[in-house]
């Protein structure tokens, strides 16, 4: 089980993960602590991230590079987002046949068209491998986060996506919601429970959009009051009036059309960009300079913080709707916002601070968080808080619904609507709907202010209740109870629906289960209520429901002219032989839903599959290219070596034998070797290594005898040392020793000696081109055999004395009396022949 947070930006995806140490903001393979949400396909495999966006940098493969597909989620081609954000983008938007979106590049050289849900899979597998790398283990659980303004299409659409990438989203965040958790989580000195909360406005301002939300905290606990948008402001609409700033001058000045040329238009992108950027830190004349930029000419401009705030001006003045919007709808006063706390890359342009401050005033505003990771790292938290892989303390989060939500369905009166959820209703939240009905029927779902929504898309969905059928051939009503849900991810869904039938029982009998009732022609108990009445309930059931105080007014509307209950019915029916008993049962019935813009089913496992084998084949080239770079390696290496460090220990014919297949191997990689599979570099390095390895070996050796011998040597020393102690009879610690062993150590040692001195002048004659006389692990296994024939002859223990059984008493007064000389010498003194023996070991041990 993983516990991690993924922030999936549009221009940069962050990826954090909760261990028992914390939380922590994960670095990717190039060591980055930020993943550019860039896929780039090619003829061979595709590349993700910081390798993807360099490929736009060196302009080598725009047309084929995803990016800022973040946007493209849920949306159909017809939307005139998506229709507007084609003209900017270097790689090509299509149709599906399905009417969503797709991104055509050319994939293993052939012209491929990509679902979104599909390309965004794709940047997160690479997350999921970045968050495993980091965890070393696999990863499915997480949380990810999404605009708070995106609607349900946009959100199923991510949770296809993360589904399609093999993870298992617990949730999806909103991206405030996980900036104020990460706020809220650490504070200790949030107010009580019973106290008033306190009021914290977030606002991010990322690279596409806009989110401005107000929350209130009490211990362990937060509430979004509410939140408001801008999905089309963001550091990318700054960096689009840069540049259309610069085409029209680069036009005016070098005749230049700079917007026919996708390379040309990425690169002065990414360039405005810089500008940006360095504007935010100082207010002088900046430079632009782009060698080579089109048709050979080089281009220049420049630009300053003014200039910019100038040309911005129409942005900036929409950084305050959404402040207002916020305050408007919680009805906030200015007194009771307790700190604005900013976050997001964008933020960081002076004029957007200096508006968000003279809004809320200057001392409000701070950013006390980190801009680029507070929203993965409250995803992170939230994770931990799902997942019961890590034990943290418990922290309630209740979040809002964006815009209204209403139900509408036909009835004998006509097409009747219902609101189900208002905006900034609480969310997770569960209503139930009662209906009366003798027929299955469908209830259509929609937002119903889609002047609200970023983009005309008013429908959810579609919900047709299976299986409704009256009680018995009478054709009485059913009532139905459907219940419907905004869940934890923001996606509103029917997620059940059930019919109530009511049996009648004699005295003495035990009520019938309802499907046997029915087969059997038992009674049914029903109310007769007027045809297709609804009633509205608040669902009291399940752990999301938020206890405030706006769901106390929310409370069920049963009086709004249900009909008899049916237990009551049954108590007015008339009298009956026997007293009938009433039992309720309730039968669960079908829901088929329909939704807006949702990837069939089929689909999904289409693209988790065709996920699955991209992941493979990009494993393979992967394999193939690092085989072949150790190639490219080898031969480089070993031509530097042979005329450096090997030169002595290779003779000249092998030598220019060596360096002439080297040569051969490299024409070899330029040419047919190019592109072969992993196997033709497999053997080419061993076939290479195969000529190589006896003169490294050479090397290495030579490298390692001096010290083997040093070793020998020592050692021999070392027990000549205890020999002629013991031969001086100066030290009693080697009283103990057997003369026949000194001897026959003593005798082991000379040879050691004799060997020694015969294998290095042996070798001191032999040419270092030619194998050695010895090899160093014989020298060491001999040094070894050594060791392990003196020790126990010369540095073995000193026998201990033995010591008379002494009767009781005088054993316990010898215990504390004074310690006798005996027992002294059982005991390690300094100097004494255990130190030694240690220090001996120890040294040998290093020698080996
Ligand atoms: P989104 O939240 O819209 O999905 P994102 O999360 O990828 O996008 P961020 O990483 O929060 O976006 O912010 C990226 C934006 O911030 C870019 O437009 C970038 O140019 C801008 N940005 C980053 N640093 C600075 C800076 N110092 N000055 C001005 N703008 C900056
Ligand atoms: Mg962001």
């Amino acid at each position: 089980m993983s516990v991690v947070g993924i922030d999936l930006g549009y221009q940069r995806s962050y990826v954090a993960i909760a261990r028992s140490g914390g939380i922590e903001t994960v670095i990717n393979d190039v060591s980055e602590r930020s993943t550019p949400s860039f896929v780039a396909f090619g003829l061979r495999n595709r590349t993700i991230g910081v390798s993807a966006k360099s490929q736009i940098s060196s302009g080598s493969n725009c047309r084929n590079t995803a990016q800022g597909f973040k946007q493209l989620h849920g949306r159909p081609f017809s939307d005139p987002h998506v229709q507007r954000a084609k003209s900017g983008l270097a790689y090509e938007l299509v149709q599906m046949p399905s009417g969503s979106t797709g991104l055509k590049v050319a994939y293993m050289g052939k012209d491929t068209v990509f679902s979104v849900e599909q390309v965004s899979g794709m940047l997160l597998s690479k997350l999921k491998e970045t968050a495993e790398s980091a965890l070393g283990k696999p990863v499915a659980d997480c949380v990810i986060s999404v605009p708070g303004y995106f609607t349900d299409a946009e959100r199923r659409s991510v949770m296809d996506a993360a589904q399609i990438a093999g993870l298992n989203c617990l949730r999806l965040m909103n991206e405030t919601t996980a900036v104020a958790l990460v706020y809220g989580f650490y504070k200790q000195d949030l107010p009580k429970a019973e106290e008033k909360p306190r009021t914290v406005v977030f606002v991010d301002l990322g690279h596409s959009g806009y989110q401005v939300s107000a929350c209130a905290f009490n211990a362990g606990r937060l509430r979004i009051l509410a939140s408001a948008f801008d999905s089309e402001l963001g550091g990318k609409a700054f960096d689009d009036v840069m540049v259309s700033h610069f085409c029209q001058e680069f036009g005016n000045r070098y005749k230049l059309d700079v917007r026919s040329n996708p390379r040309a238009l990425a690169r002065l992108t990414q360039e405005c960009e810089k500008l940006k950027h360095q504007m935010s830190a100082t207010s002088s004349d900046l430079p632009l300079n782009i060698e080579c930029f089109m048709n050979d000419v080089d281009v220049s401009g420049k630009l300053n913080r003014s200039q910019f705030e100038e040309m911005c001006a129409a942005l900036l003045a929409r950084v305050d709707g959404p402040l207002r919007g916020v305050v408007e709808q919680a009805k906030l006063k200015m007194e009771d916002v307790y700190a604005v706390e900013i976050v997001g890359g964008a933020s960081r342009i002076p004029a957007v601070r200096d508006r968000i401050s003279k809004f809320f005033g200057k001392e409000r505003v701070s950013a006390t968080l980190n801009a680029d990771e507070a929203v993965a790292r409250g995803c992170a938290v939230q994770c931990a808080i799902l997942s019961p892989a890590i034990r943290v303390r418990d922290f309630s989060i209740a979040d809002v619904v964006p815009y209204p939500i209403s139900l509408r369905w036909n009835s004998s009166v006509g097409e009747t609507e219902l609101e189900v959820f208002p905006k900034n209703h609480a969310a997770p939240f569960s209503r139930v709907i009662t209906f009366y009905r003798r027929e299955p029927f469908s209830v259509e779902a929609y937002y119903n202010q889609p002047k609200e929504l970023p983009y005309p898309t008013a429908t959810i969905g579609q919900f047709l209740i299976q299986n409704v059928s009256p009680p018995e051939a009478s054709g009485e009503i059913s009532k139905v109870k459907v219940k419907v849900r905004v869940t934890g991810h923001g996606v509103f869904s029917v997620t059940s629906a059930s019919l109530d039938r009511v049996l009648k029982v004699s005295e003495g009998e035990e009520p019938f289960e309802a499907e046997q009732a029915m087969k059997d022609g038992e009674e049914m108990c029903t109310d007769q209520p007027e045809d297709n009445r609804t009633t509205l309930q608040c669902d009291n059931v399940g752990e999301d429901k938020p206890e405030t105080s706006e769901d106390a007014e929310e409370t069920p509307a049963e009086e709004d002219g249900v009909g008899v209950k049916p237990q009551e019915t049954a108590n007015q029916s008339p009298p009956q032989a026997k007293k009938p008993k009433v039992k309720t049962k309730t039968m669960e019935l079908p829901v088929e839903s329909t939704l807006h813009w949702q990837l069939d089913g089929q689909t999904l496992n289409l693209f988790v599959e065709d996920e699955a084998k991209m992941i493979m084949q990009d494993k393979l080239e992967k394999e193939k290219k690092d085989a072949k770079n150790n190639v490219e390696e080898y031969i480089y290496e070993m031509r530097h070596e042979v005329h450096g460090v090997l030169e002595k220990f290779v003779g000249a014919a092998d030598r220019d034998a060596l360096v002439q297949t080297l040569e051969a191997a490299e024409t070899w990689l330029y040419e047919d070797g190019e592109d072969q599979p992993k196997t033709a570099y497999v053997d080419k390095l061993a076939e290479l290594k195969k000529l190589g390895r006896p003169v490294r070996e050479r090397h290495a050796e030579a490298e390692g005898r001096t010290k083997a011998f040093e070793d020998l040597r020592k050692q021999v020393q070392r027990y000549a040392v205890v020999v002629e102690a013991y031969r001086a009879k100066a030290d009693p610690r080697h009283e103990h020793l057997d003369e026949v062993e000194v001897g026959r150590a003593e005798q082991l040692l000379k040879e050691a000696m004799a060997w020694l001195n015969s294998k290095m002048s042996q070798q001191s004659k032999q040419d270092l081109s030619l194998a050695p006389v010895v090899k160093v692990q014989e020298i060491q296994a001999f040094t070894r055999e050594l060791h392990a024939s003196c020790y126990p002859m010369l540095l073995k223990a000193k026998p201990k004395p033995k010591v008379e059984p002494l009767p009781k008493e005088e054993k316990m007064e010898e215990s504390n009396g004074p310690v006798s000389d005996d027992q002294e010498g059982t005991e390690a003194r300094p100097g004494s022949l255990e130190d030694l023996e240690d220090q001996t070991t120890e040294e040998q041990m290093d020698t080996q």
